[in-house]
């Protein structure tokens, strides 16, 4: 059967360049190009814009997003054995395609797209779950903000995109991950993929979620809002009068009661009772007592 962009199907690709899946880069390959088209579509539409791609693999969600019309897509991927498959998507899109080869975790993408022409520029990715959660932090943390990407269309596991998503009310989800996203972006789960779609298979379903950067988020220091969760949650089922004792900033470490105080939060709460607005005045206060 032909596909859509009349490149050779993906199966064939990958079989002629013999990419076996590593667990150990995260390797869950899509090939149907009638998903992978709409997960492009989701994060469009797509004239004009630059689009970050992390972890191409052998591109099947690289072919889709040229092929929705994508202005360029810059894609970083860790494993030099796909060069085969993504320059043959590169001549087929002349200029189009940039492949950069390297860990995405050590890459300036922010600087990829500076080089490139600069924005609009947004990020989409089916993403190595092993690496996941530590390149969503890494970009929500950006500095400055608004940051250099207009929008995150992401597949995570979808524990992962649950964990991203909720709110104090799901107390079982609700933790750093839901605090940094909520702080600086408007999170939704668009649709879920199953595990069959991709190869090879998964133990989980996965889902595909959305990041929309706040223009404006409130007021404060990333670095300490991340640094407060961490221990906050950490300890989660404690009250933080006892999960915060001890935090320490620049060298300095802060009494929980104080802290508390200042944020005007009740020290019997529990981090997953304190909202995104609560962990902001945590930050705040943490700021000002150790200026
Ligand atoms: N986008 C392809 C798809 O949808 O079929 C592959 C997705 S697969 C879940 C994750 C990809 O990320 C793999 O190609 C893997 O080699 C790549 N990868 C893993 N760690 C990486 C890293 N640190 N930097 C860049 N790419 C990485």
């Amino acid at each position: 059967m032909n596909e859509p962009d009349n490149l050779p199907p993906l199966r064939e690709v990958v079989q002629a360049i013999d990419l076996g899946a590593k667990k150990s880069l995260g390797q869950n390959f899509l090939f149907d190009l009638n998903l992978t088209g709409r997960i492009a579509r989701s994060a469009g539409p797509l004239q004009d814009v630059t689009i970050v791609e992390i972890g191409p693999g052998p591109g099947g969600l690289t072919r889709a997003l040229l092929h929705e019309g994508a202005k360029q897509v810059i894609a970083v991927e860790r494993d030099e054995r796909c060069r085969p498959a993504l320059e043959q998507i590169a001549q087929h899109y002349p200029g189009r395609l940039h492949i950069v080869f390297g860990d995405a975790l050590t890459t300036d993408l922010g600087a990829l797209v500076a080089q490139h022409g600069g924005g609009p520029a947004r990020i989409c990715a089916n993403l190595p779950y092993n690496i996941g959660t530590a390149l969503l932090v890494r970009w929500l943390e950006s500095d400055p903000w608004p940051p250099w990407f207009d929008r995150l269309t992401l597949m995570f596991q979808r524990e992962v995109a649950e964990r991203i998503v909720a709110t104090p009310n799901e107390r079982i989800d609700y933790g750093r991950l839901a605090v940094l996203s909520g702080w600086r972006a408007k999170t939704r789960i668009l649709f879920d993929v199953p595990a069959s779609a991709f190869t090879p298979p998964p133990k989980v379903t996965s889902s595909v979620v959305e990041l929309v950067p706040r223009a404006q988020p409130l007021p404060c220091n990333g670095r300490i809002l991340s640094a407060l969760t961490l221990a906050a949650f950490g300890q989660r089922r404690k009250m933080l009068r006892q999960s915060l004792k001890g935090f320490a900033l620049r060298g300095r470490s802060l009494d929980a009661h104080e802290l508390l105080q200042k944020a005007q939060i009740e020290e019997t709460k529990r981090a997953e009772e304190v909202d995104v607005e609560g962990f902001v005045r945590l930050a705040e206060a943490a700021d000002q007592l150790t200026r």
